[in-house]
């Protein structure tokens, strides 16, 4: 009754199968969006100890954090956009469980973004990928593989510039097109937004946003690893915490991969 999960511990245990790590360490120095004024800022994690073997807990160490709930590796729920305000289990604690674990399918324009840090996925793009690999499932990720998690500090990762950050992301029309016309839980991506690093100035602005949370779609966002994903095969769990009426919340990505690629 229980076989496919008895081979599934299997193939874990002799490395059938591998847990790949999609989530960036998490702390002070994790960048965090930045948004122009007058738009209000998300703060960075900071840390206090409540307690490190001392007189305030001789035997236990923790400590208090606090964080924007879109810091670092984490989920978008529909609500976070005022398209999906009134979707039903639209948030962190209201999306039935069932869509936390589901397949990838990784698209891979890394050799693109490394010339055009303002690369844009199209629709054509993804047509293209089908072709080759398969119809993008129902309950599937679209997980976008750009290349940008090696990017080694604040700088370079958010990427700024006099009129804004320059980071890759999707068109405005594979945005739409993503949200009407495939099933997908929603899309996951190395940088920090789901949207591209000049997002605010496409119409509509930050077109991923407005068109994915509006069809009750995710977000995944400051994935890394993704290199280490088949085209399709691996499954990805995540789980944001259960924060009630949660516009998202940092989590622990992971993927189970097939060993042999
Ligand atoms: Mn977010």
């Amino acid at each position: 009754m229980t076989h496919i999960l008895t081979d599934l511990i299997k193939a874990l245990t002799n490395g059938e199968v591998r847990v790949v790590d999609l989530t960036q360490p998490l702390g002070p120095d994790t960048p965090v969006i930045d948004l122009p004024p007058p738009f209000a800022p998300s703060p960075p994690l900071s840390k206090e100890t409540i307690s490190e073997y001392d007189d305030g807990g001789p035997a236990w160490y923790w400590n208090t954090i606090r964080l924007g709930e879109h810091t670092g590796t984490h989920f978008d729920a529909p609500v976070h956009w005022i398209t999906g305000r009134d979707l039903p289990d639209n948030s962190t604690d209201t999306i039935p469980v069932a869509a936390f674990v589901g397949q990838a399918c990784v698209i891979d324009v890394s050799a693109q973004v490394a010339k055009n840090p303002d690369f844009l996925l199209s629709s054509e793009d993804v047509l293209a990928w089908e072709a080759e690999h398969g119809r993008i499932p129902d309950g599937a990720w679209l997980l976008l593989r750009t290349g940008w998690s090696k990017r080694q500090g604040r700088e370079a990762f958010l990427n700024p510039a006099e009129d804004g950050p320059h980071s890759p992301g999707f068109a405005v029309e594979c945005a739409r097109f993503l949200a009407r016309d495939r099933g997908i839980l929603g899309v996951g991506v190395e940088t920090v937004g789901t949207d591209a690093g000049q997002a605010g100035t496409f119409d509509p602005p930050f077109p991923t946003h407005t068109f994915m949370h509006g069809a009750g779609k995710f977000g995944l966002t400051s994935l890394i690893n993704l290199d280490q994903l088949p085209s399709t095969g691996a499954v990805v769990i995540a789980a944001p915490l259960k924060i009630v009426r949660g516009s998202g919340s940092p989590l622990r990505v992971l993927a189970l991969a097939p060993a042999a690629r």
